[in-house]
């Protein structure tokens, strides 16, 4: 007889100092992931996607496993998560989990999670899910699940479920992975008949987030040598959760998870583990500069070069909780007469509103961008395109994925080009610029709202990439927060310079 798993996911990074909170209207309809799906439909829509749950549904199905649909929802990162929203979706995920006990036995539960959420009245989100999950199923399920990098490891989180598995890359181009190699685990852990021994360790300083890139040093080696560890050994999974260095609770910071078959190996392989990242603590700094200067030094560069230099507006970065609204990168590349730079994107539905009344080819004065921190920039933008924001991601982290960006125009001012949407996503993928008819190949400079996802698609045809600071809550130093609730070990040692 065929084994019965069911399968769900919540996912969401809260930014506890973000402008906005996250409402169930977020979940349902987000800008570049899938939206809200539950119930029968759950598995067609997610299994072409990019996302870790696609990655668990093809190793399932090869295996021939009988997958009960709970429900799947993300929304883009932003203040946290309202009680209403939380309590809507766990309900979605916990009523059918109680079904399907009913109508007969079920094997095993895996849940996508990205571990960073914090909920109105619970800060460890994902532990409270979990909670509520184990209520249902009991302790003696197995049960996995799969993370993003960014999580915000918990104790709850790790001692509540067989095995935690992380993607290993940022930018994530492995999510599929993580969430396959979480299905095999817990297939692994239904086949053993009793679950594997666990050792967690938290780390007592930051990694900010630019210099978590697992792209280039000091992550790069450090997720090198965690596989090896891994493999010498003996530790079934080796999970590293980077951290996600903006939620206002006891649990931030980053934290290792092993499991093993004996207690001295997962041990073993977490203090291994611990100490090779504790030895690279100050090599955690970033390169960036203030963005008049990274706009002077990016024309500089230009000059000459024949494919575009890349600014990364780090701090408004709608993947890290920013609106993707605020404007001084903008501001400065029109005052220094930046032409031919392209600036993806201004998330601000109001000033595209205008531009449609207005039409394709109009004039129009506009108070672009800055509703979430009350600096828009005044200008006067010739209205080239309009769309309806709707294309499909190409690059290695989401291809398949759906893009909404709701109406779109694309605009000009004195020769700088703006992507300004409806709605937020971070510019992590070419396909944002080529659907309003920008090759960004052919473009001399491009800004773009992201803090590291970017590399994955624009790195490649970058002439060289430089990262601006400029306003915005994902701040480069996590230190400069009024933080109330973060361990105090964690807070005091800041690693940017
Ligand atoms: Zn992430």
């Amino acid at each position: 007889m065929s084994l019965r798993i069911a399968v769900g996911g919540f996912l969401h990074e809260s930014h506890s100092f973000a402008p906005r909170p996250t409402t169930y209207a977020d979940f349902l309809q987000p800008g570049g992931l899938p939206p809200f799906s539950a119930g029968a439909d759950l598995i067609e829509a997610i299994r072409p996607r990019s996302v870790p749950l696609a990655g668990a549904i093809a190793v399932a199905e090869a295996a021939g496993v009988d997958l009960v649909p709970l429900a799947w929802g993300f929304a883009n990162p932003a203040g946290p998560v309202q009680d209403e929203a939380f309590e809507r979706i766990a309900a979605r995920i916990c009523a059918p989990l109680s079904v399907a006990l009913d109508e007969g036995p079920l094997d095993g539960v895996y849940l996508d999670l990205h571990g960073a959420a914090v909920v109105e009245s619970f800060p460890d989100a994902e532990g409270e899910l979990l909670r509520r999950v184990r209520a249902i199923v009991g302790d003696a399920m197995p049960l996995t699940i799969s993370l993003d990098p960014h999580a915000n490891l918990t104790e709850q989180m790790v001692r509540l479920s067989d095995a935690v598995v992380p993607f290993r890359t940022y930018p994530h181009v492995d999510m599929k992975d993580a969430g396959a190699q979480a299905m095999r685990l817990l297939l692994g852990r239904i086949e053993r008949g009793r679950p594997w021994v666990r050792a967690f360790r938290t780390l007592d300083f930051w990694i900010p987030i630019g210099s978590q890139c697992t792209l280039m040093p000091p992550m790069q080696p450090v997720m090198t040598e965690r596989a090896a560890l891994a493999d010498r050994l003996g530790a079934v999974e080796l999970a590293f959760c980077f951290g996600f260095p903006y939620a206002d609770f006891a649990g931030c910071g980053p934290a290792i998870a092993a499991f093993a078959d004996t207690q001295a190996r997962a041990d073993a392989a977490a203090d291994a583990l611990l100490a090779c990242v504790n030895a690279q603590e100050a090599s955690f700094v970033q390169d960036t500069l203030p963005s008049a200067r990274a706009v002077a030094e990016a024309r500089r560069l230009a000059v000459g070069a024949n494919r575009p230099v890349v600014l990364a507006d780090t701090q408004d970065n709608p993947g890290g909780g920013g609106h993707g609204d605020t404007t001084e990168l903008l501001a400065e590349l029109v005052r220094q007469g930046a032409k031919g730079a392209v600036v993806c994107l201004i998330n601000d539905a109001e000033s595209v509103a205008l531009c449609v009344a207005a039409g394709a080819g109009a004039t129009v004065d506009l108070s672009l961008g800055g509703k979430s921190d009350g600096m828009p920039f005044a200008c006067r933008a010739r209205v080239e395109k309009l769309t309806d924001g709707v294309f499909t991601l190409t690059g290695p982290m989401g291809a398949g994925n759906p893009g909404n960006l709701g109406d779109t125009a694309l605009l000009d001012i004195e020769g700088v080009r703006v992507v300004a949407t409806s709605r937020k996503m971070q510019a992590l993928d070419q396909a944002i610029l080529r659907h309003v008819g920008i090759e960004p190949a052919e473009c001399s400079i491009i800004a773009l709202k992201s803090s590291v996802h970017f590399r994955a698609d624009f790195g490649p045809i970058a002439e060289q990439v430089i990262v601006a600071i400029a306003p915005g809550p994902v701040v480069a130093d996590p230190a400069v927060l009024n933080f109330r609730h973060v361990r105090a070990e964690v807070r005091r040692r800041p690693r940017v310079a």
